[in-house]
């Protein structure tokens, strides 16, 4: 047995208090927060209250400048010019917004007459264990787009007077067939349905679907085809919870990577007067590999980038943008994986992340031989352990499990290619991209304590 050392060990009242209310705080915002829509909607609200301006059209940058950038309401910048401008490049934080779940297809709603339902097909989004998420309550979240331009938002699951949908997995009286599967597709992907209705409407031929259909007509004032130009999902249903008999830990959906980006939000919202110029990044689309418009893969940091400049200088040279990029510092806000007390197996027990022990700082990402992630230089390394200890943070160095039993990668890669310095740090998790997953409560203070002191370095 190997002791590590805990965040719980030695903490001083104030910052237990702090802890809490960083911990109080993040319950708040996962219920409120399930999908990339939702947290853009609650970080703005945030940004607004505090007077930030809209980086697109603010005249003109100085010192001081609080600024923010949403793009199509999925990624969203917010930023603060330093005292020093842009001499030291930006301080970057930059994290995920999306989380697995499971998507409607275009064409959801089908009915099975033989079982008198309608459901509705899905689409899994991100890695997810499929068996996970039968049998769990889930909530339909999402907005629909009408081709006369209105947009209907819909959050339906979460008050306790909704109704929540449901994939039946098979009895185990009757589950034979189920029995030589292995454990990953013990449910597949076109089998996961949840059931949307059970009442015909015997005047029509579909009678099942035609009723569900008259519903979403007279309640929503929709089409079919309106489902089509939607962006609907199902995420896990009712409100994330204190965990464990001592309420050390948070149980609930969508701790990665909505951990990193509350605590970094946070964080960043107590920065006062930044010496340099510090920009929190928040991405979609990080769970299937970042593409797309609103993923890291884009040019929304370099837009970002270029506008600072403009309104700063009020022009630039691309030399100037390129440079910029190159003497940024990034950390890539994401989760890493806790070491699992009943499959320890998994991970190298010298290099795991501990739950309670601080935020993980993550040297590379990558499955195999480090293949497809990101590694930080050493220099910058002993540059974040500097900065941590001179704030008093507790950290702890991680990887993702064993070297040949897996691995993963983040949006880290996508700012080393400006050639900047970027490493991984954030919470480690148990039960990740899980419908329920498990953080703690000191693991979280520490992100927001490591954030804060990267911000104020
Ligand atoms: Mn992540
Ligand atoms: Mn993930």
């Amino acid at each position: 047995m190997t002791t590590f050392k805990t965040v719980w060990e030695g903490i001083k009242p104030e910052e237990e208090s702090e802890l809490k209310s960083v911990s109080d705080g993040y319950l708040g915002f996962l219920d409120n927060a399930k999908t990339e829509s939702e947290a853009v909607e609650f970080f703005m609200k945030e940004l607004d209250e505090r007077g930030f301006s809209d980086l697109e059209t603010v005249a003109k940058l100085e010192p001081g400048s609080r600024f923010y950038l949403n793009h199509i309401g999925r990624a969203l910048a917010a930023g603060i010019v330093g005292k020093r401008s842009t001499v030291n490049g930006l301080y970057i934080i930059a994290s995920h917004i999306d989380s697995p779940r499971l998507d409607l297809k275009p064409k959801p709603i089908y009915e099975d007459s033989d079982t008198n339902t309608s459901l509705l097909k899905t689409n899994y989004y991100g890695g997810v264990k499929k068996y996970q998420w039968v049998n769990h309550p889930l909530a339909l979240h999402g907005k629909i787009y009408t081709k006369d331009g209105r947009s209907i938002k819909l959050r339906l699951g979460e008050d306790e007077s909704d109704p929540i949908f449901l994939i039946p997995d098979l009895l185990p009286h009757l589950a034979k067939m189920q029995a030589d599967r292995k454990l990953f597709d013990g449910i597949s992907a076109e089998e996961l349905n949840p059931i949307f209705g059970s009442i015909p409407d015997d005047s029509k031929e579909d009678r099942f679907k035609s009723h569900v259909l008259k519903i979403l007509k007279d309640r929503y004032g929709i089409e079919e085809e309106d489902l089509a130009s939607a962006d609907l999902c199902l995420v896990p249903a009712g409100k994330a919870r204190e965990s464990g008999i001592d309420s050390s830990m948070i149980a609930g959906y969508g701790h990665d990577d909505k951990a990193s980006a509350y605590t970094s939000f946070r964080a960043f919202l107590d920065v006062k007067e930044p010496e340099d110029t510090i920009l929190v990044l928040y991405f979609d689309k990080e769970e299937i590999g970042s593409q797309g418009t609103t993923g890291s893969q884009s040019n929304f940091l370099e837009y970002v980038a270029s506008l600072i400049l403009h309104k700063l200088n009020g022009g630039y040279e691309h030399i100037d943008l390129t440079s910029l990029l190159r003497r940024s510092k990034v950390i890539s806000s994401d989760v890493n994986a806790a070491m699992d007390p009943s499959f320890k197996g998994a991970h190298d027990p010298n290099n795991a992340g501990r739950l309670g022990s601080g935020i993980i700082v993550t040297k590379y990402t990558g499955h195999g031989g480090k293949y497809g992630g990101s590694e930080a230089p050493a220099e910058f390394v002993a540059y974040l352990r500097g900065i941590f200890q001179k704030y008093n943070v507790r950290y702890q160095f991680g990887t993702l499990g064993k070297v040949d039993e897996g691995g993963g990668g983040t949006v880290a890669q996508d700012f080393a290619r400006f050639g900047m310095n970027v490493i991984d740090a954030g919470a480690p998790v148990l039960g990740m991209h899980a419908p329920f997953e498990i953080v703690s409560k000191a693991d979280l203070w520490s992100c927001y304590r490591a954030y804060l002191a990267f911000m104020n370095h």
